[in-house]
């Protein structure tokens, strides 16, 4: 067992760091206060193929594992997360055409989605479909009236959050295609332009602020089954075998790390009662504590992507770094605000775009009372209990 990258891993990452310091970090504080769209960014990442990351070197990717996209995604969130927000989204998208896409979508959409020329957004939650996914609301009907009876569907409903709407060029966009004999959903999933749906409400966010993800409507769009990705009615089981949604604890990571950083740097340089405030022990047990949440996040992030890739069953281990990595970020930063004193409170310093960001990461790719609940249905069954 090794708990170290491999020199190609390590490598890759470092492109990323370098990227992220000499790209990012100097258009990070404008992008963010601007509430601008770091569209530069984003095509520089298509440049070098990391929106292409884990698509297959045949369909014009990298092709590289989830390993490897926790290693980059932690980079990308210390200089500024919308941007790894709409990189981990669009990679999403990627993986479902590659695993339940047709040959045709595979050939026509992946080269371009890994040049970032078609950019893929996530349509899934809804008003009141949010943590609970059985509650969609959107619906989608074959033309003539049946399941498999005719070549387009109709699509009635709405999609709320929709990350990085703006510049996509298609909504991955789940939607109700009726019941099983238990009454349960079945839900399709369909790639709808972006230009089929209407905008209805774009919010202003307390971070993650030049990445918007608005709430669009769709009323009698019609789309070819062409556009359909996997089966009729399974899309939500599909859904769960997707392994990109490790970019999101990979984010919490970046988040920790760099709030950790930052107050290492600061208090080793800022003095009060003639001494260091790092000197002080108070200080410096917080910021072990804060190295220790890091290196937490880092292994259990690390470990779920290394079981995907080894085709491992993640549910558990998923969804205890996600639970863990994103309280990692929310703690980091908080304390990252505490050891700056007042400045810390500014936009001067990066800690308060931390602590905005990490806020998302608890909540988004399901709130962490969802993985706990997830977590702890795996301990019961695994240690035996009864209920
Ligand atoms: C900025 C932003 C970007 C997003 N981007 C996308 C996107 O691109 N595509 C997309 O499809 N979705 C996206 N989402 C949606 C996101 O995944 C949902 O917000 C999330 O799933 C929670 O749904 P909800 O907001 O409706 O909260 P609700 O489901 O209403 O939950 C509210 C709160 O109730 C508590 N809670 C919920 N369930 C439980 C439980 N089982 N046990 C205990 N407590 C619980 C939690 O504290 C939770 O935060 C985004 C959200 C935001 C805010």
């Amino acid at each position: 067992m090794r708990f170290e990258p491999t020199p190609e891993q390590a490598a890759l990452r470092d492109d990323a760091r370098t990227f992220a310091r000499e790209v990012v970090d100097p258009v990070a504080r404008d992008l963010d206060r601007d509430g601008s769209y770091p569209g530069e960014i984003l095509a520089e990442l298509g440049d070098r193929r990391l929106t292409g990351l884990t698509t297959p070197e045949a369909y014009g990717g990298r092709g590289e594992g989830m390993v490897e996209l926790a290693l980059v995604v932690e980079e990308l969130p210390a200089s500024l997360m919308a941007v790894a927000s709409a990189l981990g989204l669009h990679l999403g998208v990627a993986e479902a055409i590659e695993r339940f896409g047709t040959d045709d979508q595979r050939e026509s959409l992946l080269p371009e989605m890994a040049a970032y020329d078609t950019v893929g957004a996530l349509g899934l939650s809804e008003e009141n479909a949010g943590s609970d996914k059985s509650r969609l609301e959107t619906t989608a009907r074959r033309e003539g009236g049946s399941d498999d009876d005719g070549d387009e569907w109709i699509l009635d409903g709405h999609k709320r959050w929709v990350t990085n709407f703006a510049d996509a060029d298609l909504v991955l966009t789940y939607a109700r295609t009726g019941s099983d004999a238990n009454g349960r959903q079945r839900v399709t999933a369909f790639l709808v332009p972006t230009e089929a749906f209407e905008v209805d409400t774009v919010w202003d966010t307390l971070g993650a602020r030049s990445v918007k993800s608005p709430k669009v409507t769709l009323d009698g769009v019609r789309v070819g089954d062409d556009r359909r990705v996997g089966e009729v009615g399974r899309a939500m089981a599909e859904r769960g075998r997707l392994d990109t949604g490790i970019n999101v604890p990979a984010r919490g990571v970046g988040i920790a790390r760099a709030a950790l950083e930052d107050t290492v740097a600061y208090t080793s340089q800022r003095e009060q009662y003639d001494r260091h405030i790092g000197d002080f022990q108070g200080v410096r047990w917080r910021v072990a504590e804060m190295a220790e949440r890091v290196d937490a996040a880092r292994l259990l992030t690390l470990r779920a992507a290394d079981l995907a890739d080894r085709g491992v069953d993640t549910t558990r281990a998923f969804s205890m770094a996600k639970v863990n990595a994103t309280q990692a970020a929310v703690d980091n930063a908080n304390e990252a605000m505490q050891l700056h004193g007042g400045i810390g409170y500014t936009t001067e310093r990066d800690v308060e775009r931390y602590l905005r960001d990490a806020r998302l990461l608890t909540v988004a790719g399901g709130p962490n009372e969802g993985h706990r609940d997830t977590v702890a249905e795996a301990v019961y069954e695994r240690h035996g209990g009864e209920n």
